[in-house]
């Protein structure tokens, strides 16, 4: 499933290809994917895109006529460029057309084999109020999600802190890997009560949060399966994680076999020894 660091790096691909591109046309291959398609999506055309931002796990293409895309690539989506006249694949359910400032024509593509993604069309000017927004959390980047945030938050949790700093409440884009990945380099047990850590440690935890994400977005994402950039090149970004997916395998600072519990239905991996 893509991450918060696979999202990212989809939207810095979008902002160097699409960026100040005229819309042309887009084309929908079928009804919808999650949700049915909005009417509006089919009939957008001759539209500017002035800007691409991400918020939470979306992707916003921002057009001159007051109106916003959202894409959210759910389990399986794909944004793709497709150079020349790549073929159509079966999954390929629809693509908007643009022309660059030079008259060069550009075609983005999603692909979405399981179809959880969703593509919106909000009024740019209440996009933070829309159905899809409203219920986020801080940005992990951003100026609200300070370790002093996070201790009061987590503070007013009994959930087992793995549970809470993977709820989107809390902070937007901590997803399974991350989460263990944060905890392990914090020396904090996944099963820990999220209201019982110490100031200091929750500090900890803040910066490995940041870290880790930041850490993934600069090798490109990370992803268990095989992932294709929005420069059509497919990638395995494969990181090499230091608890994730390792159980019964020894924990790079210890040696003790790696643990694996599950909690809220998602797999836990930590080292007994190394986290409290
Ligand atoms: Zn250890």
């Amino acid at each position: 499933m893509p991450e918060l660091p696979e999202v990212e790096t989809v939207v810095r691909g979008m902002r160097q290809k699409i960026e100040g591109a005229k819309l042309k046309k887009v084309t929908l291959r079928r009804e919808g994917l999650r949700y049915p398609f909005p009417p509006s999506l089919g009939k957008l055309k001759n539209v500017k895109v002035t800007s691409i931002e991400r918020r939470a796990k979306f992707a916003i293409m921002h057009l001159d006529n007051g109106l916003s895309v959202l894409f959210h690539l759910g389990m399986s989506g794909r944004i793709l460029f497709p150079e020349g006249s790549e073929p159509l694949q079966k999954h390929d359910h629809l693509s908007f057309y643009f022309e660059d400032e030079t008259g060069h024509p550009i075609e983005l593509r999603m692909s979405d084999p399981r179809r959880f993604g969703v593509v919106d069309v909000c009024p740019t000017a209440t996009l933070q109020t829309s159905k899809h927004l409203m219920t986020q959390g801080p940005e992990p980047f951003g100026d609200e999600f300070t370790a002093d945030y996070l201790y009061k938050t987590l503070k007013k949790r009994s959930l087992p802190v793995k549970q809470a700093i993977m709820t989107n409440k809390v902070v937007v884009g901590v997803g399974n890997i991350y989460a263990n990945e944060a905890l392990f380099m914090s020396g904090i047990t996944p099963r820990r009560k999220a209201s019982a850590i110490s100031k200091q440690r929750v500090a900890e935890l803040h910066s490995n949060i940041v870290k880790v994400l930041k850490d993934a977005i600069k090798s490109g994402g990370t992803s268990l399966k095989d992932y294709v950039q929005t420069d059509g090149t497919l990638g395995y970004f494969q990181h090499n994680f230091k608890v994730y997916g390792r159980a019964g395998k020894p924990c790079p600072v210890c040696e003790t076999e790696i643990q694996k519990i599950v909690q809220g239905g998602r797999a836990s991996y930590f080292c007994p020894t190394c986290q409290k």
